[in-house]
């Protein structure tokens, strides 16, 4: 199964939850939460102006850093 990422948030969604959205013009919108589902297309905000995004997202990345940097040794 594959594993999809939040078109809002960027954090990855596991199998079974979530919500996917598909517009009219055919582009299929994957969200983690309800609350990153209302906050794009009901209210339409930049992801990259709110806080709590940054906040997934730095997560995000320094729970990646250090495998790239195993992968890297291993090599
Ligand atoms: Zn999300």
């Amino acid at each position: 199964m594959k594993i999809y990422k939040c078109s809002f948030c960027g954090s990855p969604i596991p199998p079974g939850f979530g919500i996917t959205y598909v517009k009219k013009d055919g582009t299929i919108l994957r969200f983690c939460s309800r609350k990153c589902f209302v906050s794009m297309i009901k209210y339409g905000r930049d992801p990259r102006k709110l806080a709590w995004v940054r906040k997934r997202l730095n997560k995000l990345m320094r729970a990646q850093a250090p495998k790239k940097a195993k992968t890297a040794k291993s090599k």
